[in-house]
């Protein structure tokens, strides 16, 4: 399980899901960059991996500015060299009914979730490939969702975006893998993390208060945990796709 000598970014850093695959990385032994846009959460918790014997670097960057995503794996890659594991986490869920026509929520939600991650494939590529040519484990690991599977009401947008993740990382898979380098998604279902924080729809709002009663949700550790997992198989074994549900939601 040991990620000894492997160079880490985490997106969506600074909480979440994010934050504790950053702490659980660094824990296994891999240098990790951290970034989000909160640099005072980026900071503390690059702190709080230092003070455990771990190495963090705290990197602020909007992944939806490429200019700043590339300026990030510049400073990373002057820091800790080539970056080997890519996990590309950062993600916003904002549902509501499509009649309601919340375009600047629609947008968002596909500037972050979709456009976003294609700009950090973009910055990291690179790199990656770099890594794998030079005989050196690589892995992009993208954070889905088990909603890109199923259909239900006011999450239509948040949905086909997880749904394009899904479908890009499996295609980019088809690509990269030939050449050495591991694509995985990752599709969590409920999480107990920030996310929810962000609705505003009172229907939507309801639903989660009631399912946070009906079932045990997953800590975000329970899923970091299938990150480190995913990227400390030997090099030629790539777990292409993992769906973590709680126990007992349907
Ligand atoms: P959080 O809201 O706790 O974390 C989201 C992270 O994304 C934050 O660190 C936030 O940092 C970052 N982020 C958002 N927008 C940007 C941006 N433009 N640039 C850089 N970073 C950004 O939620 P989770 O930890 O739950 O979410 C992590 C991933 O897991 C998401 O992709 C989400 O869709 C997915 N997921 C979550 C589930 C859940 O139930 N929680 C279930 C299935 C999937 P900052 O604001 O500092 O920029």
């Amino acid at each position: 399980m040991s990620l000894d000598h492997r160079i880490a970014v985490v997106t969506g850093a600074s909480s979440g899901i994010g934050a504790a695959t950053a702490r659980l990385l660094a824990a296994r032994g891999a240098k990790v960059a951290l970034l989000a846009r909160r640099l005072d959460r980026l900071d503390a918790l690059a702190q709080e991996i230092k003070s455990a014997g771990g190495e963090a670097l705290a990197v602020a960057a909007d992944i939806t500015d490429p200019a700043t995503l590339a300026a990030a794996a510049g400073r990373i890659g002057a820091t800790y060299g080539t970056t080997d594991l890519v996990v590309s986490n950062a993600g916003v869920m904002l549902p509501s009914a499509i009649q309601a026509r919340n375009t600047a929520d629609w947008r968002r939600e596909v500037d972050v979730n979709v456009s976003g991650v294609l700009n950090v494939v973009d910055a990291f590529l690179p790199g990656l490939l770099d890594a794998a040519g030079a005989g050196r484990p690589a892995d992009l690991i993208t954070m889905s969702s088990m909603t890109s599977h199923v259909v239900f009401p006011y999450m239509a947008v948040y949905n086909a975006t997880k749904a394009a993740v899904s479908h890009l990382s499996r295609t980019m898979r088809t690509e990269l893998g030939p050449q050495g380098v591991r694509v995985s998604v990752v599709e969590p279902a409920m999480t107990a993390t920030e996310l929810q924080g962000h609705v505003t729809d009172e229907g939507v709002n309801a639903w989660v208060a009631q399912a946070r009663e009906a079932f045990a949700w997953l800590d975000p550790h329970d899923v970091a945990e299938v990150v480190a997992f995913t990227a400390s198989r030997p090099a030629h074994v790539n777990l292409s796709q993992v769906v973590v549900y709680p126990t007992r939601q349907t």
